[in-house]
This record gives structure tokens, C-alpha cells and sequence, in this order.
């Protein structure tokens, strides 16, 4: 190389570098703010966003803005993504407002998947058109539903698939996958998913790995209901292994006083996995309570088979009764007892069961029953241990989830709480982890193009928020509160939140998964 063309390349390197600082002034300049990247260790400086990108991170950027946001005592971090929700209802709805999903970029969530717990849509093409036709608040991925798919096929009933309706079953999962899912979601404790066996489960799993698809689980028992936690991790991991494709446990968890102090041996069965090569994650809530219906938290399998009709049928069985009451007893002992359930909605909202057992003088278990005739009312369910939640959510494979779903304040605070909690209070993880573990980690793990952090090129999907003042405000008993101390919230560059309040700006995309090459000729 002659020194010319050196000085040459010399100069056009300059010359590139400089562009930023020189060229058409950014949209916007967030400046002054401790920045975490995700990817690099915090530091004081500036993030530039033009149009839907961010064109310029670094230390003291001298950009021209149309506008400037001052962030100076302020942290700016990427926009957190969530890999399981149940906002789809709400990303699909009629209201306007609603479709913005306040609780989430209220806490500066940019990003969800929804379609989880098996009950992804088998039509994924509409899903992922709906936020072209009607704005959304938030980026949304959604996988397809093995529970979906299931029912359609087989109905409610407790059987295997015959081979033609396992053939109509992967031909549907299939056919999502080729329209954009993420891959294939499953909820094995709930019927009719629970009626499976794993080598139903691998079949419909393989039609989303070749099609480059994750298999995402509510494993088949979290506790020890049926086949016991460690059972269910370990059949999580036989599916990654069986239908070779990457596997994540979704709101990761040892629920109920049989289990709880677990956490330890399940992380062991993860790890040796992934030593394994075994693609393995999980995600989590940061809440005690896991939020389920009373239905699920109580009746015995065998008596939610067939569906509500059938099951109050049951209740006025003679013949079931003893069997029926054991059963409810057992489940009742595995959760904590009466007082560890808060049923959260219908007639007798806020109440634990075994004050609205004392109200009308019955004991727990017809108690249960008959709030279970008038409905089947959400409950939220204490059931773990801090040590158990510390441990899962320190593992580097971990990611932040909410489990969305109403009724439990996890939905309007499960980012803020687990910073305030877990991250400033508690110590448990570094505010760098949290912010990692809620957007980079779960961005690369699932490919996420251009999320999930803050450098130049990158989707302007972003979250400004007051170190001091971060956390969740809703309760179990007042879950509706919106998280406090988020000042500004981008969402491919426009901005959703500004001074603390929605500006009703819907700026949110789908996000449809590119199936492998050639997988969906
Ligand atoms: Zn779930």
C-alpha cells in the first residue's frame, strides 16, 4: 500500500467518522444520560435517533437535533422486550387506546410476543396484518398455538391424535410457521394440552425447527401435580434434543410447597443441557404469586376433561364426589392453603379463599366450588420462595417476562419491580443485568433484528427512566397502577411517552419471523 492510497483511506475514514457530527441535523438527541447499551458497560453520553433508527450512540456526539430530550440524572437504556405475554386481546382490539398497551410502555416496553402458553393463533398472517390496518403502541412477535392447533383438530377430549389428525396438526403449525411465527408455543398444564404425550408434542415442534423456529413452553407441571417439575424441565429439554430446536421455559418457576427450594437442581438440569448443546433459556417473573384461574389452581385434571359443562355436571355427581373433594384437597395443600389464593375478579374480588370460605360457612373446598358455579374467576396464587426466584433470575440464561394477564399487578409492573426490587433493593442482580436481561439477552437469543440495543443502525426503540424513581406501583389488590419514573419512551423512533405521559402515538410493529430458506416452498 503506498502512503498516498494510506492517507487516502486515512481521510475517507475521517471523513465517514465525521459524517454524524456534520450531517442533516437527527430527529432527535437524547443527551446527557447514563447509557447502557446493552452490550457495553454504562457510561455518560448521547443516543441520536433518525427516523425509526438511532444514528449515532456515543460520548459526547456533537449532533444537531430538531429536538433534545435532557437526560442528564436519567438512565437510557434499549426498550425492554417481553417474550411472554397475553396482550394479544389487547394489541387486537377495537379501543384505540387500548391497542397502545399503556401498561407496558408505561414501564417502557417496546416489544412482546403474545400467542404463549399454547394459545398462539393458527392464522398468524392475520395477527401479524392487524397492526397494519389498526396502529399498536408496542412491536409484537406471536408464535403459533399447539393448544390452538390441538383443539381445532381433536377437540377437548383426553386421547392421542389419530396419525391423520396428527398429520392435519403439523400441516397447521407448519403453515404458521411459514406465515411469520415465531415458533411454536405451548401450555402442557392445561387441557387439552396436558392430554398429549411428548412424541405429539416433538412432531408439531419439528415442523416449527425446520422452519427456524423456537419451541416455547408453560412446561406440563410447574409444581407436582402431574408428572412433577424436574420431570417437566427434563421433558423440555427431551423435546430441544428430539425435535432439534431451541427451547425456552417460559415465567421459569418451583411453584407450591412440594417444590419450593428446587431452583437449584432445575438451574443443574438446564445447565447440563446446554453443556450439552441443548439451546436452552427461560424466562421470569419477578412476583411470588403466579396468577392462574381457580379452575386451573384447583380441580384434578381428570375433572376439567371435557370442558366447564361437564365439570359442573361433576360437582353434582354423587358417584365422584369423594374423589373429586380429595383431589381439590390435595391442590389446595400443594398451593399453601386457603389463605395463599386471591381470587381477583367476579363477586368476590380481593377476597382469599379462606376468608370467603368463613363468609358463607362453608369449608375451602365447597367453598371453591361454589364460586367456581358462578364463574371461573382469576386468582392469584402465593406460591414461591424468594431464594428460588433469586437463584433462576441471576442465571445468565434468564430473560425478563410479565406473564401478562389480568388481575395480578404483574402486568403493569413486572419490569419496574423487578429493577426496584431485585436490581436496587435486594441486590440480587446489578442494574446492568436487569436492563440486559429485559432487551440485548432476549433480542439475540431470539434474533430479533435491530432490537434490543442501543448502536447506530438499530431500531429507536428506547426507555429514559428515573434511577431514583423506577418501580411498580400496582399491588395484588391494586393492579392496575401504572410503574412510575419513566420519562421518555421511543418506539421505532417515535415517541410513545414523553415527561412521564403517553402521547397516544401508536408507532408499533409486527414482527414476522423469516422461516429458514426453502422451508416454506
Ligand atoms: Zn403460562
Amino acid at each position: 500500500m503506498t502512503h498516498r492510497t494510506r492517507a487516502l483511506i486515512g481521510g475517507m475514514c475521517a471523513f465517514l467518522f465525521a459524517i454524524p457530527a456534520v450531517a442533516a441535523p437527527a430527529d432527535l438527541l437524547i443527551r446527557g444520560g447514563v447509557v447502557y447499551t446493552g452490550s457495553d458497560p454504562p457510561f455518560a453520553g448521547d443516543v441520536a435517533v433518525t427516523g425509526d433508527h438511532i444514528s449515532a450512540v456515543g460520548r459526547h456526539l456533537r449532533v444537531k437535533a430538531r429536538r433534545v430530550v435532557d437526560a442528564r440524572g436519567m438512565i437510557v437504556a434499549p426498550g425492554f422486550i417481553d417474550p411472554h405475554t397475553h396482550v394479544g386481546d389487547d394489541l387486537a382490539s377495537d379501543d384505540a387506546r387500548r391497542r397502545l398497551v399503556p401498561a407496558f410502555l408505561m414501564q417502557g416496553v417496546t416489544t412482546a410476543f403474545i400467542g404463549n402458553d399454547g394459545g398462539g393463533a393458527i392464522d398468524v398472517k392475520a395477527v401479524l396484518d392487524g397492526a397494519k390496518k389498526r396502529p399498536v403502541g408496542i412491536n409484537y412477535a406471536t408464535y403459533t398455538g399447539f393448544g390452538t392447533i390441538r383443539e381445532a383438530v381433536i377437540g377437548m377430549d383426553d386421547r392421542a391424535p389419530t396419525p391423520d389428525e396428527l398429520a392435519r396438526m403439523k400441516a397447521m403449525a407448519g403453515n404458521a410457521m411459514c406465515q411469520g411465527a415465531l415458533g411454536l408455543s405451548t401450555g402442557l398444564f392445561y387441557a387439552p394440552q396436558s392430554f398429549s404425550k411428548t412424541d405429539e408434542v416433538v412432531a408439531l415442534a419439528s415442523e416449527a425447527a425446520k422452519r427456524g423456529g423456537y419451541y416455547d413452553s408453560h412446561i406440563r407441571d410447574e409444581s407436582s401435580y402431574t408428572v412433577g417439575l424436574k420431570a417437566a424441565v427434563d421433558e423440555a429439554i427431551a423435546i430441544g434434543r428430539e425435535a432439534r430446536l431451541p427451547i425456552h421455559i417460559s415465567h421459569i418457576k418451583a411453584l407450591g410447597v412440594d417444590v419450593q427450594g428446587d431452583a437449584p437442581d432445575i438451574i443443574a438440569r438446564i445447565d447440563k443441557a446446554r453443556g450439552q448443546g441443548i439451546d436452552i433459556t427461560a424466562s421470569q417473573y419477578p412476583w411470588s404469586a403466579s396468577g392462574t384461574s381457580l379452575v386451573a389452581s384447583l380441580i384434578p385434571l381428570w375433572a376439567q376433561d371435557g370442558g366447564r359443562a361437564v365439570l359442573l355436571r361433576r360437582f353434582d355427581d354423587p358417584s365422584i364426589q369423594s374423589r373429586l373433594r380429595a383431589g381439590m384437597v390435595e391442590n389446595l395443600r400443594k398451593r399453601g392453603g386457603a389463605g395463599a389464593l386471591l381470587i381477583v375478579e367476579g363477586p368476590y374480588k380481593n377476597r382469599r379463599l379462606d376468608d370467603i370460605a368463613r363468609s358463607i360457612g362453608k369449608d375451602p373446598v365447597d367453598a371453591a366450588i361454589a364460586v367456581i358455579r358462578i364463574g371461573d374467576p382469576a386468582t392469584v396464587s402465593f406460591n414461591q420462595s424468594e431464594a428460588d426466584i433469586a437463584a433462576f433470575m441471576r442465571q445468565p440464561w434468564v430473560m425478563t417476562d410479565s406473564d401478562a394477564s389480568t388481575g395480578h399487578p404483574r402486568v403493569y409492573g413486572s419490569f419496574a419491580r423487578k429493577y426496584a426490587k431485585y436490581a436496587v433493593a435486594d441486590h440480587v442482580i446489578t442494574v446492568r443485568q436487569f436492563i440486559e436481561s429485559s432487551s440485548s439477552r432476549t433480542a439475540d437469543w431470539f434474533h430479533l433484528a435491530g432490537r434490543g440495543h442501543l448502536r447506530a443502525g438499530a431500531f429507536a426503540d428506547i426507555v429514559v427512566f428515573d434511577p431514583r424513581k423506577y418501580a411498580a406501583r400496582a399491588t395484588y389488590e391494586q393492579p392496575t397502577l401504572f410503574a412510575a419514573g419513566v420519562r421518555t419512551v421511543l418506539v421505532n423512533g417515535r415517541i410513545a411517552v414523553d415527561q412521564g405521559r403517553l402521547t397516544g402515538i401508536a408507532a408499533g410493529r409486527a414482527l414476522p419471523r423469516t422461516p429458514a430458506p426453502g422451508s416454506c416452498s
